[in-house]
């Protein structure tokens, strides 16, 4: 699957806020958010448009779409997933993004941000139930055990990423064994293990129209 290859930090300029794209970065001031905190583009610095209804709407699903590398197609994809499904169709909208290889590498703080571990998941590093897997959208389940591969034990980037992501949380649903690189997923993500300040329901809104 494609991805987006543009400049970054305009993408959160554009949404008004961090989305933590650029890793370590982000916790510095050089983060454009802190300099520069107007939307990308001529008109930027104009007053920001107050939104309502649709536009609210789309910039929601602008931003989560974007915290987790997705481009629209797919995005879609996950939402037409999520909606045939029993349940709360937000909800499980996030629950596929979290299962993404990628965004559990992420979550094991194996990479300092989603884009990072996407790159190191497209490098062979991991390996899911003892097998390489080089897809970042492979979604896990519980009883998954995701590891990085042998010969990639000694890779300085990734012991970087583990020593400098410490402080970094780990979600209920993955049981993460950072001495040996490797977690276990336990559950399938619930909303309350998922931390991020986004309105799902005004994605589901969005595509209902
Ligand atoms: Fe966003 Fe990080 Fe760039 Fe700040 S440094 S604007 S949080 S990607």
């Amino acid at each position: 699957m494609a991805r987006y290859r543009g400049a970054v930090c305009r993408l959160c300029r554009r949404e008004g806020e961090k989305l933590f794209l650029k890793g370590e970065r982000c916790h510095t001031d050089k983060c454009a958010i802190d300099r520069r905190n107007f939307p990308p583009g001529q008109h930027g610095k104009r007053r920001r448009p107050r939104m309502l209804g649709y536009g609210l709407q789309l910039r929601e699903k602008q931003k989560v779409r974007r915290i987790y590398g997705v481009l629209e197609k797919q995005f879609r994809r996950y939402f037409e997933k999520a909606a045939v499904r029993k349940g709360i169709t937000g909800e499980l909208l996030l629950q596929f993004l979290e299962r993404r290889l990628d965004n559990v590498v992420y979550r094991m703080g194996l990479g300092v941000s989603r884009a990072q571990a996407r790159q190191s998941v497209r490098h062979g590093h991991f390996q899911v139930n003892g097998r390489k897997v080089t897809i970042p959208s492979y979604l896990v389940k519980p009883g998954d055990a995701v590891e990085v591969r042998s010969k990639s034990r000694e890779n300085p980037c990734l012991l970087a990423n583990r020593e400098s992501t410490a402080h970094q949380s780990v979600p209920a649903w993955i049981d993460v064994d950072r001495e040996n690189l490797k977690a276990k997923i336990l559950a399938l993500p619930q909303r309350q293990d998922i931390a991020l300040p986004v309105q799902e329901q005004m994605i589901v809104e969005l595509y209902s129209k």
